[in-house]
């Protein structure tokens, strides 16, 4: 009766508003886009603060949707975390980036490849395996390739992923904090799991010029990171000011509109010829 009377909701509830998008839709659509090609990934430059130069770029996916345009990472990411589609997701992204980073190689370029990874993949099983079969199906060395990890609300295994990070450092695959300093679990994962790099918060950077609360929190950071031996690097980096101030602290890497904002690789290689022939 009870079960019945659900059934009815569902089959009569009105056409779905795009900004109510249902999870079970958003799942359905994005895995046809895995399998209709409708994802596309644009990078954006890691910048050595001391120099300017390139050292490195992050892979952010894009989904150009047939009806609804181009869709944000945040509108769906969040969504595919709490399925299994997230793996197919990641799977897709790896090797795309992997693909790229060959063709990049190719063209001179010796640019590390940093992709985004959710703690579910990273607690999947064989991910270690399939990460490395990945690097040498493209011929891209292990040690090129960084997995940035986000912090998110669904649950996982803490002692899985503390294994899987070991192993994938000793693959020579690096580890990445991402977010720092915007949540809460990150200082209890830092001491828990082996990273190699820490990226400072855009809600902290931001502010960095303006807010002595956040230059406070930036400095602390910066010292914090390079005491575990880790790079550390700011994202969401929009002015000459904020740049010199983080290159000031100490800070190794910067990200963000002030340089670029994220693009296709051919363009970042084209600029970065360009600039090298200035
Ligand atoms: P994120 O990893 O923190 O990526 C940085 C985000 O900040 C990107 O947004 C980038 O376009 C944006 N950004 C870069 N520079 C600046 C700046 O100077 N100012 C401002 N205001 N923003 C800047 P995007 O591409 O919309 O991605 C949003 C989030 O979606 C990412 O945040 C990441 O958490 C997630 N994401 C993106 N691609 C992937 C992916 O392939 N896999 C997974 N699991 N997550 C992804
Ligand atoms: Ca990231
Ligand atoms: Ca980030
Ligand atoms: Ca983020």
């Amino acid at each position: 009766e009870g079960k019945r009377g659900a059934t009815k909701i569902v089959t009569y509830a009105p056409a779905i508003a795009p900004a109510a998008l249902s999870p079970l839709v958003l799942q359905r659509e994005l895995a046809e886009a895995i399998a209709e090609d409708q994802l596309f990934v644009e990078y954006q430059p890691k910048v050595l603060l001391a120099t300017g130069r390139t050292v490195g770029v992050e892979a952010l996916v894009r989904w150009q949707h047939p009806q609804r345009g181009r869709m944000s990472p945040d509108e769906f990411i969040p969504v595919a975390e709490r399925s299994p589609l997230i793996d197919q997701l990641t799977a897709w992204v790896v090797d795309r980036a992997l693909r790229d980073c060959a063709a990049w190689q190719q063209a001179g370029a010796d640019w590390t490849l940093s992709v985004n990874v959710s703690a579910r993949n990273l607690t999947a099983p064989d991910v270690v395996q399939r990460a490395v079969e990945a690097t040498r199906r493209y011929g891209v060395d292990p040690e090129r390739l960084i997995l940035e990890l986000t912090e998110t609300m669904t649950p996982f295994d803490d002692e899985v992923l503390r294994r899987t990070v070991v192993d994938l450092q000793q693959a020579g695959i690096r580890v990445s904090l991402d977010d720092f300093g915007a949540g809460v679990t990150n200082l209890a994962q830092l001491r828990a799991i082996p990273v190699a790099e820490i990226k400072i918060d855009r809600q902290f950077v931001d502010r960095l010029d303006r807010e002595p609360a956040s230059e406070a929190v930036v400095a602390s950071i910066i010292d914090l990171g390079h005491r575990l031996g880790c790079t550390v690097t700011a994202e969401g980096v929009e002015s000459a000011e904020v740049a010199e101030r983080l290159a000031a602290y100490g800070c190794d890497l910067g990200q963000g509109y002030y340089w670029q904002r994220p693009t296709a690789w051919r363009e970042l290689l084209a600029q970065e010829v360009l600039t090298a022939a200035q």
